[in-house]
C-alpha cells in the first residue's frame, strides 16, 4: 500500500524561507540613503528610496536578481540622484556596502533545521532559489542543510519556465509538486499556473517587487512556519492537487 504523500516532491525557497535576507537588503538600503541624502536637499529618504526602486526594476531584466545587480543600481542611483555630484570616495563606499551585503553570514530562521530534516524524511526534497549564482551557492553551502536535499537549484528567475525546466529534468509531474516559500509572486503563483501547489509562508518583510495579488478564486494555503508543512500535507489535499492514487 502506498502512502498518499510518498511520491510528492516538495521544494523550498531559500531567502526569507530558510534564512533571513530582506532585513539585510533593507539595512543596506538605509545605509545607502543615509550616504546620498546630503546631496539631495529637500528630498526625503522615502523619495530617494522610491527612485532607487524604479532603477532596480528597470535593471532586473538586464542584471537579474541579487546583490550584484542591487549594487549597480545603487551606483546608478548615486550618480543620477545627485546629478553627478557624488564623489569617487562615496561611490567606493557604495561598492563596499554591496560587498558587505554579499558577506552577511547565513543565519537559519528559527526551527528551520528541524523542519527541513523532517521534510527530507518524508518527501523528495528540493531547494530552488533565484539570484546571483555564486552568492546563492555560498549561502546554500553555509547553511549546512545541503545533505537534506535531493538537489539544489539556483535559477535566474522563478517563472513557470524555470520550474518546468527543473521538473522536466527530474521527471516530476507538476501535479505531484509542492513549492513552499515567502513570495506569492515567485514561489506560489507560477507553480499553481503549472498545475502544482504553492504554499505561502509569509516573512515579516517583503520586497515590493515580490508582492502579488492572488485571484479570489485561488485558495492559497498560508502557513506560519516551515514546521507546519508536513502536518499540513498529511491532513489536507489542496483542491488543485491531483487526488492521491488509491491503494490497489
Ligand atoms: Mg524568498
Amino acid at each position: 500500500m502506498r502512502n498518499s504523500t510518498e511520491r510528492l516532491v516538495v521544494a523550498l525557497d531559500a531567502d526569507d524561507t530558510l534564512w533571513s535576507n530582506e532585513d539585510h537588503f533593507r539595512q543596506t538600503e538605509a545605509d545607502f540613503l543615509e550616504l546620498i541624502a546630503p546631496y539631495c536637499p529637500g528630498r526625503t529618504h522615502e523619495d530617494l528610496a522610491r527612485d532607487l526602486l524604479e532603477i532596480e526594476r528597470t535593471h532586473l531584466g538586464i542584471y537579474g536578481f541579487g546583490v550584484k545587480g542591487f549594487t549597480l543600481s545603487m551606483i546608478e542611483a548615486a550618480t543620477t540622484l545627485t546629478n553627478g555630484s557624488v564623489t569617487n570616495n562615496d561611490i567606493e563606499r557604495v561598492l563596499q556596502l554591496g560587498k558587505d551585503l554579499l558577506q552577511v553570514p547565513t543565519v537559519l530562521l528559527a526551527g528551520v533545521e528541524e523542519a527541513v530534516a523532517e521534510l527530507a524524511s518524508h518527501y523528495r526534497l528540493l531547494l530552488i532559489t533565484k539570484g546571483d549564482l555564486r552568492h546563492q551557492q555560498s549561502k546554500i553551502d553555509e547553511s549546512g542543510l545541503t545533505h537534506h536535499f535531493e538537489s539544489t537549484h539556483v535559477v535566474s528567475d522563478k517563472s513557470p519556465r524555470e520550474y518546468r525546466t527543473i521538473l522536466n529534468a527530474l521527471d516530476v509531474d507538476p501535479t505531484e509538486f509542492i513549492m513552499v516559500g515567502n513570495s506569492l509572486k515567485s514561489d506560489v503563483l507560477p507553480v499553481i499556473e503549472l498545475g502544482g501547489v504553492g504554499i505561502h509562508i509569509p516573512y515579516h518583510l517583503t520586497w515590493e517587487v515580490e508582492t502579488a495579488t492572488v485571484p479570489q478564486t485561488l485558495d492559497v494555503p498560508t502557513l506560519t512556519t516551515l514546521a507546519e508543512v508536513h502536518p499540513y500535507l498529511q491532513t489536507s489535499h489542496p483542491t488543485y492537487l491531483a487526488k492521491p492514487e488509491t491503494a490497489s
